[in-house]
């Protein structure tokens, strides 16, 4: 009898050693990575507010932009792990699109924990987009990424992701446990110390041009500063309107080679406000291959996902909290660039 209880447990160590090999593979040594770092101008607020205003009034009726002390984030409609966006103010590029098309390359699994080693800042705090940790989930996901480290061992892990229910074909909500702090793939990140400090507030309702508000500030920095790099990021709240975004399923079977192919893999929707948006854009690339915007959204009502624009123009409003970067840091850049998938 004794004998066969051993031999269950032996097999039950077995199977959970299996498991946990398959589900739960480790994430890439960050000083096995490539790493890139950049000191950006970064000009003062006051500067970007001049800097931004012909462009946003160009796409949006109403604009406003002015510095203020930072709101405090942890509260709501935010919600995040940190008050501020202050303190050794860093962009993020890791990995790429490429590691995703056309065919998905499963080793590429990041922690942002390893993160701190290669930022230096404590607290460090972080948020942007990116695609979901997949060992963890279950499947490919949209990546709301929201950690604070502090000290040796204290996270708060306030990141979401958004998946396709396999039945309905909806979009599936899920947070994240504290110590699951991996993505995949790709991810744009903002991080600071998350300190209390000044940020820029811009205010855009109702959109009258082409582009959308995320675009809207890039284009207008790049028409400003040419080919100097200027960096800004934190959180969007989006109200009043209907904002199209997408939603990674499973990771496609067949290859996905071109633009239409990878549009018809993701899977779109058209989601209600209120939404908070998380993420950075840069206005130019230093020969960095990177990712000139990326913010994805979460809400409280279960909706989220990548922001693309909004649809209801006329009624639409934004509130953005934005810093700028001092820093700008490249990590695992491919060796061969894509020339689709990074809107
Ligand atoms: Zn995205």
């Amino acid at each position: 009898m004794a004998k066969h209880v051993y031999l269950l447990i032996a097999l039950f160590i077995k199977i959970n050693s299996y498991e946990s090999v398959v589900c739960s593979p480790s994430s890439l040594m960050i000083n096995k990575l490539s790493i890139v770092r950049i000191r950006l101008s970064e000009p003062p607020l006051s500067k970007i507010v001049e800097a931004v205003l012909p462009g946003l009034k160009k796409n949006f009726e109403s604009v406003s932009v002015e510095v203020v002390p930072c709101p405090d984030l942890t509260q709501p409609p935010f919600y995040l792990a940190t008050e501020g966006l202050s303190g050794n103010e860093t962009v993020i590029d890791v990995g790429s699109p490429s590691y995703l098309l056309p065919s998905v390359n499963l080793d590429k699994l990041y922690d942002i924990k390893d993160f701190k080693k290669v930022i230096g800042s404590d607290p460090l705090s972080i948020v942007g987009a990116g695609a979901g940790p997949w060992p963890y989930v279950g499947v490919n996901s949209e990546f709301i990424g929201n950690v604070k480290f502090s000290g040796n061992n204290h996270t708060i892990n306030r990141s979401h992701f958004y998946k396709i229910n396999p039945e309905t074909k909806g979009i599936l909500h899920g947070n994240l446990p504290q110590n699951e702090t991996r993505f995949a793939l790709l991810a744009n990140f903002y991080t600071s110390n998350g300190f209390s400090g000044e940020v820029l507030k811009i205010v855009c309702e109702t959109r009258k041009g082409p582009l959308d508000f995320v675009s809207s500030i890039r284009e207008a920095l790049a028409n400003y500063y040419g080919e100097e790099t200027v960096a800004l990021g934190g959180a969007i709240l989006i109200e009043n309107g209907k904002v199209k975004v997408h939603v990674m399923p499973e990771f496609s079977k067949t290859p996905l080679n071109t633009e239409t192919e990878l549009n018809n893999w993701l899977n779109f929707f058209e989601v209600s406000t209120p939404l908070v948006g998380l993420g950075y854009l840069v206005s130019n690339d230093p020969g960095l291959d990177l990712r000139p915007q990326h913010f994805h959204l979460f809400s409280d009502h279960g909706f989220g996902g990548h922001y693309h624009y909004d649809t209801e123009p006329i009624t639409i409003k934004y509130t953005a909290y934005l810093n700028v970067a001092k820093n700008l840091i490249r990590i695992d850049q491919p060796k061969k660039s894509l020339s689709f998938g990074k809107d």
